[in-house]
């Protein structure tokens, strides 16, 4: 459903800070959009709106296809607003443009917070390249935040980039597990381990409880190995049933104590401070990539760059010294 972008940024950050809705979908849509117009008004209304943001709890959650991160997030999420919470979840997920399969953050997909006052779905933005759906969620988090939703969940699939890209916006990283033989050890590859700070394996419900149950043993000693040997503290690892609702409770405990552990030792300050520096240099490198697909110099330049580097006639460090300097850099 297409929302018109309205004219004045300061209306609209007005109606978005008494938590009108339609204001915060127009600001959304105007935060999307690649229109240069709209993207000027949307920085004006970032900075109108930036002293409000940064107040939410920022919670990433990434797991495989079929873990139940739809399923949790609408337990999860009902839990929250059932504690006088507000809840905004938003998706990072750029293989849904390429492959056209099911959008996360899509609200079908979540059918009790899509009908939930206290509650804002929205799907991941369809920008192409991560870099861009990173840039727009993180925006949008904030419009978010203004519009005094206190929870934000940033949902992603299980796939390096993106879970990279979410653990840069958010406070806390849960990584969500299926119960089965060896699946317990699929997520905890190198690196991951660095990006989670609360483990859950879901599903623990009939017949399934003692396969959860194993399957948590087995990832505290895998993680109890890794964690020692990088010298980093273990992650606490849980189990629950999004079907049912058990374990959501201790859940969201677990987050809220690795939340209130950053704020009481300064960490969350650090961390929130490196993350926008790191956000600004991530949008540096999008403004550039985007001057090397649309400056027409560069545009027309290039497949002969490319091919003289590919035959060998060209050395690649002195295409590259080109390329820079037609950039201006
Ligand atoms: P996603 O792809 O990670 O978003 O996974 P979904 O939330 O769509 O869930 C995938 C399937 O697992 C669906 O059929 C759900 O009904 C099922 N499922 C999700 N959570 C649970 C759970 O806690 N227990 C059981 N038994 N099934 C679940």
């Amino acid at each position: 459903m297409a929302t018109k972008p309205p004219s004045d940024p300061k209306t609209l950050a007005a109606q978005l800070r008494m938590g009108d809705r339609a204001a915060l979908a127009r600001a959304i849509t105007l935060v999307e959009s690649k229109k240069s117009e709209h993207r000027a008004k949307a920085q004006e209304l970032l900075k109108i709106l930036l002293p409000a943001t940064g107040t939410a709890l920022r919670v990433g959650i990434t797991g495989a296809p079929g873990v139940g991160k739809s399923t949790t997030i609408d337990a999860l999420g009902t839990y929250l607003t059932d504690h006088k919470h507000r809840v905004a979840v938003l998706a990072v997920d750029p293989s849904s443009v390429r492959t056209g399969g099911s959008i996360l953050g899509d609200k079908t997909r979540m059918q009790k917070l899509a009908v939930d006052d206290r509650a804002f779905v929205r799907p991941s933005p369809a920008d192409g390249t991560l870099g861009g759906v990173a840039a727009r969620t993180r925006e949008t988090m904030l419009l978010c935040e203004a519009a005094g939703y206190d929870v934000v969940l940033v949902e992603t699939v299980g796939i390096g980039q993106s879970e990279m890209a979410v653990a840069s916006m958010t406070d806390t990283f849960l990584a969500l597990m299926l119960p089965g033989a060896g699946d317990e050890l699929q997520g905890i590859k190198k690196g991951l381990l660095e990006l989670v700070d609360v483990v859950a394996v879901n599903k623990a419900d009939g017949d399934n409880l003692p396969r959860a149950r194993a399957a948590a043993s087995s990832l505290k000693a895998a993680l109890h190995i890794l964690a020692s040997t990088a010298g980093t503290e273990m992650p606490p690892i849980l189990t629950y049933s999004a079907l049912t609702g058990d374990g959501i409770g201790d859940l969201w405990k677990a987050i809220e104590a690795h939340r209130k552990k950053l704020a009481s030792n300064g960490k969350l300050e650090e961390k929130r401070r490196e993350q926008q520096v790191r956000w600004m240099w991530s949008l540096v490198d999008n403004h550039i990539r985007e001057r090397l697909r649309t400056d027409p110099k560069l545009r027309s330049r290039m497949p002969a760059l490319e091919k003289a580097v590919a035959e060998g006639k060209l050395p690649a460090a002195l295409a590259a010294a080109e390329i820079s300097k037609l950039l201006g850099i």
